[in-house]
């Protein structure tokens, strides 16, 4: 079966390394922060352009401790979208905040900012911006909007590591930037991980205390509701290894979605976008009335397919309650015809072709 990230191609070759990085740690006989995890903040940091960085247990958690950290308490309002697989929503629910939920653009998926302006009051406490799918949203833009009302933006960039607009990268932009390391996303660990960035100094503090008890130093708990969130010393040590690799990895990617742009752009009933700089293909994204004959026919194939994600936040079922009369028309839509087709750094142009070309033999014959 052809996956839609095959996590063993993407492990084998560096087998050598993550085995010298793992024995590095063992033999240290330190595991929890300690120097690989200083270590990778600080490569981290550099990387994405800002001065603070702090790794945490996963990218729910960076969401919810950057919640708090911006000062979001209860019963406070956070916009958000309602397509991105429920993590913003879960990290709100947890600080006992509201979400307010935006609808997004027919073609990037993304927010929409017209949208996000009409929602936009003094009322509303921060705005998660998640990058879906490894496609940046104009931040700047965001940021300029909420700075008016004084609103915090927090980037989700989960699935966007490494992506630059306007020679930013992701998470560097907004007051605060999330990621996450799960194994799967652009940079994954070998288990749960992830980081929170910042450019503030404060931020930077209030983030470093927070996820450890709300510890200033050691047993002098400064900050209140902290909580405990580190990234291990063995996952970071992984991450040291694989960071290097990340903007080759990602330009495979780009080159990846570019062949099934080219080829599926043309085809009937497939919405496709643009690929730059600004999008690591995190997800390779089409749109496609007739979802589940494709998955079938791909299925056939031998070839993986997801949806990512087939229930809007609001119709969760924990939600449903709390969000009665909410419906956006695009983020319906989408979650209606949105599907995954496989795309990691190993696979082939041959493998791709051979997706590319399953897809337009079934639509061919619809
Ligand atoms: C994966 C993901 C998260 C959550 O990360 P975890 O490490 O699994 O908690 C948050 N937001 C988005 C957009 C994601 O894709």
């Amino acid at each position: 079966m052809l996956l839609i990230n095959d996590l063993q191609r993407h492990s084998v070759p560096l087998r050598e390394k993550l085995d010298r990085a793992i024995a590095r740690v063992m033999d240290s006989g330190w595991y929890v922060i300690g120097s690989e995890v200083e270590k990778f903040e600080s490569e981290f940091a550099d990387y994405c352009g800002v001065g603070y960085c702090s790794g945490v247990g996963n990218g729910t958690d960076a969401l919810e401790i950057s919640l708090r950290a911006v000062g979001v308490v209860s019963g406070d309002k956070v916009i958000t979208v309602a397509n991105a697989g429920m993590y913003s929503t879960v990290a709100i629910n947890l600080v006992g905040a509201e979400p307010v939920y935006v609808d997004v653009d027919d073609v990037t998926m993304n927010v929409d900012l017209s949208c996000l302006k009409e929602s936009l009051n003094s009322g509303i406490k921060a705005i998660i911006i998640t990058h879906l799918y490894g496609r940046m949203v104009d931040v700047l833009k965001v940021k300029e909007l909420a700075d008016q009302f004084g609103v915090s933006v927090i980037e989700d960039c989960a699935q966007s590591h490494g992506a630059v607009l306007a020679e930013r990268r992701a998470g560097s932009v907004g007051d605060i930037g999330c990621f996450s390391f799960y194994p799967t996303k652009n940079l994954g660990a070998l288990g749960d991980g992830g980081a929170i960035i910042t450019k503030n100094t404060e931020l930077g503090g209030r983030v470093a205390a927070l996820r450890q008890y709300g510890w200033e130093k050691k047993y002098m708990a400064a900050v209140s509701l902290g909580v405990n969130s580190r990234l291990d010393e063995l996952q970071a040590a992984v991450l040291r290894e694989k960071l290097p690799y990340l903007d080759e990895w990602n330009e495979r990617r780009r080159r990846i979605a570019r062949i099934y742009s080219e080829r599926l752009g043309a085809a009937r009933g497939i919405q496709v976008d643009a690929i730059d700089s600004s999008y690591v293909a995190h997800l390779y994204v089409i749109r496609v009335k007739n979802r589940a004959g494709l998955q079938a026919a791909l299925a056939a194939n031998d070839i993986a397919s997801d949806v990512h994600f087939p229930l809007p936040d609001y119709r969760q079922p924990c939600m449903l309650d709390k969000c009665t009369g909410v419906k956006l028309d695009v983020t319906e839509l989408c979650s209606q015809e949105v599907m995954t087709l496989p795309c990691f750094p190993e696979l082939t142009d041959g493998e791709v072709n051979r997706v590319i070309d399953t897809i337009l033999m079934f639509l061919d014959k619809e």
